[in-house]
């Protein structure tokens, strides 16, 4: 089964690392604290991986 990319709107602190290194699927909109995915079904690029490698929270996850 394809699995989803999920942020965890708790833990994550704002910070943008991950609309830095992957604004093809993240992306924080004007007024939100907390990034989004452009595509609630994008594929789980290694970019993707990466932004959740980096991810100071940790808030970033695949199911
Ligand atoms: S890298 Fe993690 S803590 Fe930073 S904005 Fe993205 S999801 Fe939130």
């Amino acid at each position: 089964m394809k699995r989803t990319i999920i942020i965890d709107g708790y833990e994550c602190n704002g910070c943008g690392s991950c609309v830095e290194i992957c604004p093809e699927v993240f992306v924080l909109e004007e007024g939100e604290d907390v990034p989004s995915l452009r595509d609630p079904n994008a594929e789980i690029t290694d970019k993707v991986e990466e932004a959740a490698a980096y991810c100071p929270q940790k808030c970033i996850s695949f199911n």
